[in-house]
């Protein structure tokens, strides 16, 4: 680790207000997966600013009939609360699905949507990568890319997004509160995470010093169906080759409403949208999922590695829609 200094921030103001003033200055909450970087020298922050003794530790039911959840609440807190598990079970079950019960434990919710991929040529410093040096190149274009992108990529930077729960919040509709210079905004889930385009460098839509300070879930009466499925190399402690959450409304064996949203294809969580509105007013049965799966694929560009990717999450998406029209699953 390169030297940096320490602070602790008092308020949500002072926290925003040392980041402008020191644009190579990072937050940290958790630290589960910027610590990790900063020992690999991915990051080499000037300052740390500690968040993690402000007052964002609340989950809250807001006057919408959604919930309101702190950016500090941790993972395993937000998984385990009554409301959200009754509610909104896929968002439990996603963040269920990832990492250790120990990192949950510690992990914050801003900092999971923060995480930066696991693309292996990212983290080793012996190889070029434009995420870590703009312009350098991405050796994953041309090498091993079996856990890359089948959506969305450029020839800048294949990466996926990893995280699980964030595939969850996408299909929620969920939003992003975040406090800056110019105030409070509200970013809508689907437009905080980005495409890598020619600037793979950027994960999100965030403005230089803005903190995120909550998650907002809307209400969402179909969401008790919700599931969340997940397949991977192995059955715990690893990133999702292909993951699909999935939610449908149905009465009298027609699909009122449809979300689905896939992780591991993508640099941000996947909305498949021209699928979900097939979905809507089709009878609800086999036939019909396997043919929103197919659709959701349609504009899948694999690479050499990656093909298996576009079987199997057209596989995944008919299986999470039959589960989801039986009222839900098990994590
Ligand atoms: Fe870097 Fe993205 Fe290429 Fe991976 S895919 S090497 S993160 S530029």
């Amino acid at each position: 680790m390169n030297k940096f200094s320490y602070i602790r921030a008092t308020s949500v103001n002072d926290a925003v207000q040392r980041a402008m003033a020191d644009q190579q200055a990072l937050f940290i909450a958790g630290g589960t997966n910027l610590v990790d970087r900063m020992k690999v020298f991915l990051d080499q922050p000037s300052q740390l600013i500690d968040i993690s003794r402000l007052q964002m530790r609340r989950i809250q039911d807001t006057t919408a009939g959604g919930l309101r959840i702190g950016a500090l609440v941790s993972n395993t807190a937000v998984a385990d609360h009554p409301t959200v598990r009754q509610n909104y079970p896929v968002l439990s079950r996603a963040i269920l699905s990832g990492a250790s019960q120990q990192i949950r434990n510690v992990a914050s919710v801003g900092g999971n949507l923060l995480q930066r991929t696991r693309c292996p040529y990212y983290y080793d410093t012996a190889f070029p990568c434009n995420k870590r040096q703009p312009g350098s190149g991405c050796p994953a274009v041309t090498g091993m890319n079996r856990m890359h992108a089948i959506f969305g990529a450029s020839d800048q930077c294949v990466a996926v997004h990893p995280s699980d729960m964030c595939v969850a919040l996408a299909a929620l509709d969920a939003v992003v509160e975040v406090e800056g210079t110019n105030g409070r905004r509200q970013i809508p889930f689907t437009e905080f995470h980005r495409l890598p385009g020619d600037t793979p460098q950027r994960d999100t839509t965030l403005e230089p010093g803005e903190l995120i300070t909550a998650v907002v879930l809307p209400p969402v009466p179909f969401a008790q169906s919700g599931v969340y499925l997940k397949l991977r190399d192995r059955a715990s402690y690893s990133f999702a080759l292909v993951s699909v959450a999935a939610m449908v409304n149905i009465a009298a064996d027609s699909i009122i409403e449809a979300r689905l949203a896939l992780g591991g294809v993508a640099h941000k969580p996947w909305r498949p949208q021209e699928a979900e509105t097939f979905l809507r007013g089709k009878p609800a049965n086999a036939e019909t999922f396997q043919e929103a799966a197919d659709m959701a694929l349609q504009a899948a560009q694999p690479l050499v590695d990656n093909g298996f990717k576009v079987e199997l999450a057209k596989r995944a998406i008919r299986r999470s829609l039959i589960l989801s029209a039986k009222g839900g699953n098990v994590a």
